[in-house]
């Protein structure tokens, strides 16, 4: 059985001070979907996130980590690292990984398998550029994206896949692609895993959409019938407009 999914993606925004307002903030707002609500503070706060939430179904999950167990990899945080504080679901492969850190679908794939190892829940994100869509290119991308970091998998492994269409053109741009162009891919997704795994597992997977989504276009996007949920940025920065949108089912 699929989720529905809302994650706030923090990325580096909000210091300690501002992580607890935040949680206290969220905490007081009111659920009535019956979506998942997850946050990705920065590492230094996952912690103190977690302590904050004990009480609350917030889950508090993480922006990205190294695939080895540890070692000599400064600046680098381990799965085992984020299990140690109560994480379970990591985000990878963020187009800001992917552009700014060179995270490449080899590199995801071990950060995947890793994961994995680690039973982690795995946010796994692609999406193509602007120039892909503009020459047609967008489901080539995607599919190549999904097949290089993920097709190495076991069927029960995806039972771990969260997926998150996240087309680059529409993160942080306040555009966003159209409820319409949004089912589109998410149901080339599907057809993409069904093809390789079968409709069983196609129809069991979370796809998220993300780029832009707001409280204005939450609803319309999440009615369409093959997106589960979404990613969210900027507008989770704000516990009413992140609960507008997980409300928005
Ligand atoms: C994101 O960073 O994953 C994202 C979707 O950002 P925004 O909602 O701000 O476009």
């Amino acid at each position: 059985m699929r989720k529905n999914i809302v994650a706030g993606n923090w990325k580096m925004n909000n210091e300690l001070s501002q992580t607890e307002t935040l949680i206290s903030d969220l905490k007081k707002q009111t659920k009535t979907s019956n979506a998942e609500v997850m946050i990705a503070p920065t590492f230094t706060n996952l912690w103190h996130a977690f302590e904050a939430t004990r009480d609350h179904d917030i889950e508090v999950i993480a922006q990205n980590m190294h695939y080895a167990d540890s070692g000599a990899y400064t600046g680098e945080v381990s799965a085992e690292m984020l299990k140690s504080v109560g994480v379970k679901t990591v985000i990878l492969g963020h187009s800001e990984r992917r552009a700014y850190f060179n995270e490449t679908d080899e590199l995801l794939a071990k950060k995947v398998d890793a994961a994995l190892k680690n039973d982690m829940r795995i946010i796994f994100c692609f999406g193509e550029e602007l120039s892909d869509r503009k020459s047609n290119r967008h489901e080539k991308v995607v599919e190549s994206q999904i097949k290089n970091a993920l097709f190495h998998l076991s069927n029960s492994a995806f039972k771990q896949i969260v997926l998150a269409y996240e087309p680059v053109w529409a993160i942080g741009t306040g555009e966003t692609a159209s409820p319409e162009q949004a089912q589109d891919m998410h149901a080339f997704i599907r057809k993409t895993l069904a093809n390789t795994y079968g409709n069983d597992l196609a129809n069991s997977v979370s796809i998220l959409y993300g780029g832009s989504v707001k409280p204005n276009n939450a609803q319309e996007i999440f009615s369409k019938p093959d997106v589960d949920g979404g990613l969210i940025g900027g507008a989770s920065l704000n516990a009413e407009d992140f609960y507008a949108i997980v409300n928005a089912f």
